[in-house]
């Protein structure tokens, strides 16, 4: 059991590097909270002044109501697995699950049963008289895990661990994590780059850049209605492609992209919304999906936003097809689902889903709600 708040934490090491800034997060108890982003945004730090292993600059840090700033790492009740997995390699894998309890003067009869019982839970049961170098990656990032599951902790912390994985192995450690935090109901923070990781993992997640936190929601609240043009960029794959544009009113209100390419009305939801950004430049956000392929059949009336671009590449990926295309300068690239024949070279025709187009403003990047 075990609720985790952040107020107004920061980290500034010797240097003068803020590594983290200002962030206030509230964990609740059993919940699965992803901390993403890109590389050096402050992930590791955070987990790290969390366990204990880095000083808190500024702010305060509480477990289950309890400011822990100044309680030693062994006293948190917090147990974190590292992305090195950090095994002893002369151990067996019992002896490495076995190893902090020991520290720790458990009996040894309660450490069997403990040990035992991780074992099971992660299928373990027969590799524990192996050494790590005869497991394979992803036996060793189970004992990794296993030697955290031992200690009973309130809080799992759990700092990029699938990044030494295969692309397969990855996919199912990801739901063998997701099963743990079920089972075990324990407070679980993890710290990924791995946008995808974080979408399918999270209950929560929260999205940090440059030390800062961006936005914290669910995983779909994220896609749906990411706060600003960072974000929505970020979650997704592939990315949401953007466009500049200005806001003209013609008698009624349409977005044109800058070298006037793309031009549409924009949907009534939009009218109000972008009444300040008349003869104003905006970025249009667009997810993949909601590019529309234009078929031959369709190009008899001209839909609303229809514009034309040559193929770039295109990649066949069995249930759908990811189509490149540069516009005014910039590459995107749209989803469609299933397959059509298209090729590399030709012209083709696509219009937007507007129903599903964001804005964001130019200078503060912020979506215009
Ligand atoms: P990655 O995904 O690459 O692990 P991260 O998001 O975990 O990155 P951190 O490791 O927390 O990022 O680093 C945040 C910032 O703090 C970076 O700019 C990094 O260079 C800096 N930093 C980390 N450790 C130290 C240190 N001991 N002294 C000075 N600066 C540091």
């Amino acid at each position: 059991m075990a609720e985790v708040i952040l107020k107004n934490v920061s980290k500034i090491y010797d240097d003068n590097t803020k590594a983290v800034d200002n962030m206030n997060i509230n964990i609740r108890d059993k919940e699965f909270v992803v901390l993403v982003g890109p590389s050096g945004c402050g992930k590791t730090t955070t987990l790290r002044m969390i366990a204990g292993l880095e000083e808190i600059s500024e702010g305060q840090i509480l477990i289950d109501g309890k400011v822990i700033n100044n309680l030693p790492p062994k006293d948190r009740d917090i147990a974190m697995v590292f992305q090195n997995y950090a095994l002893y390699p002369h151990m067996t894998v019992y002896e490495n699950m076995a190893f902090g309890l020991r520290l720790r003067k458990y009996d040894k009869s309660e450490i069997d049963k403990r040990v035992k019982e991780a074992a099971k839970i992660l299928g373990l049961e027969n590799y524990l008289i192996r050494k790590p170098k005869a497991l394979s990656g992803g036996q060793r990032q189970r004992v990794a895990v296993g030697r955290a599951i031992v200690r009973n902790p309130k809080v799992f912390l759990f700092d990029e661990p699938l990044s030494n994985l295969d692309a397969k192995l990855r996919v199912q450690m990801r739901s063998e994590i997701s099963r743990l935090h079920k089972e075990l109901g324990t407070t679980m923070i993890y710290v990924t780059h791995d946008q995808v990781e974080a979408m399918t993992m999270g209950d929560k997640i929260v999205v940090m850049k440059d030390g800062k936190v961006l936005q914290i929601d669910t995983p779909l609240n994220l896609y749906n209605n990411p706060a600003n043009k960072f974000v929505a960029g970020f979650i997704g794959s592939p990315a949401m492609n953007f466009i500049e544009g200005k806001i003209f009113d013609f008698g009624h209100i349409v977005f044109q992209s800058k070298q006037s390419n793309l031009s549409f009305n924009v949907p009534d939801k939009f009218i109000k919304l972008l009444s300040s950004y008349k003869n104003k430049s905006v970025w249009l956000g667009i997810r993949p999906e909601d590019f529309i392929l234009r078929l031959n059949g369709d190009y008899k009336i001209e839909a609303n936003g229809e514009f034309e671009v040559e193929i770039n590449l295109i990649e066949p990926l069995g249930n759908q097809m990811l189509i490149y295309f540069t516009f005014e300068g910039h590459q995107l690239v749209a989803e469609h689902r299933g397959f059509i024949s298209i090729n590399k070279g030709t012209m083709q025709k696509f219009t937007l889903n507007l129903d599903k187009i964001n804005f964001f403003d130019i200078t503060t990047e912020e979506r215009i709600l």
